[in-house]
């Protein structure tokens, strides 16, 4: 019987088993470091929906972006650690706009509106909530699914960066201010370039809870320039 074909299945088949044992290990690896991550524990102790809420707080607390009765806009805030932040100080007269894909728990001060920034339905949904009025703040962690090819993930992310730059730019007031995560790699230096051409300054902030063997980064630009 020639057998030859079977050569690919196996081929294939190792390969397969390979790839899967990797992410195993990465999961693994990522459930260890998670469950011994003091942010993650603080979060629990504090109440914070997620370890994410030392990022803002330590950029917050640099650069007082938060201010009672501003209006802000939080995408990609589930599960909605930003959104306690910034509810918390803009009240009690401010508001804050979450958007996410996914499901986030109601929150005091916060309107939810659930679905894809890509997807222009949600945009208008979440255009609707803003009732024609400007937004002080507009804040965006959000992080596209990460596939492991670096190459991929930037550009998933600059996607995602760019669409939050040009939300930030029709919805900000004059001395508004916008905080977006990028990852470094091939594309920051000339998304940096877009926002300075953008906003009056431009900075970037890499919080001690946001961990230093990850790429992540945030910019905070500052004052959009007159169109
Ligand atoms: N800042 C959040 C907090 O404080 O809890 C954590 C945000 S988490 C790092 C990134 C979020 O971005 C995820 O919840 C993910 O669903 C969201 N996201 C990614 N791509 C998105 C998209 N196209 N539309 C809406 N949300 C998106």
């Amino acid at each position: 019987m020639d057998r030859s074909f079977a050569v690919f299945p196996t081929h294939d088949y190792r390969r397969k088993r390979e790839v899967r044992m990797k992410k195993h290990r990465s999961k693994k690896a990522w459930l260890d470091r998670h469950v011994h991550d003091p942010y993650v524990q603080r979060a629990v102790q504090e109440g914070y929906r997620s370890r994410a809420a030392y990022k803002l707080l330590e950029i917050d607390e640099k650069d007082r972006l938060l201010q009672p009765g501003m209006r802000v806009v939080d995408l990609g805030a589930a599960p909605g650690a930003w959104s306690q932040i910034a509810a918390a100080r803009v009240a009690p007269t401010g508001k804050v706009f979450a958007l996410d894909r996914l499901p986030i728990v109601s929150l005091p001060g916060v309107t939810v509106i659930q679905g894809d920034f890509t997807d222009e339905t949600v945009l208008n949904a979440l255009e609707q909530a803003l009732e024609g009025q400007p937004v002080d703040l507009v804040l965006s962690d959000m992080a596209p699914n990460l596939s492991g090819i670096a190459i991929t993930d930037a550009a998933k992310s600059f996607h995602l960066a760019e669409l939050a730059l040009a939300f930030a730019l029709e919805h900000l007031t004059p001395n508004g201010a916008f905080l977006v995560k990028v990852f470094q790699g091939p594309g920051i230096d000339a998304y940096r370039q877009q926002l300075q051409s953008a906003f009056h300054t431009v900075l970037p902030r890499k919080p001690k809870a946001s961990r230093s063997e990850s790429s992540e980064l945030y910019f905070l630009g500052k004052r959009p320039k007159r169109r």
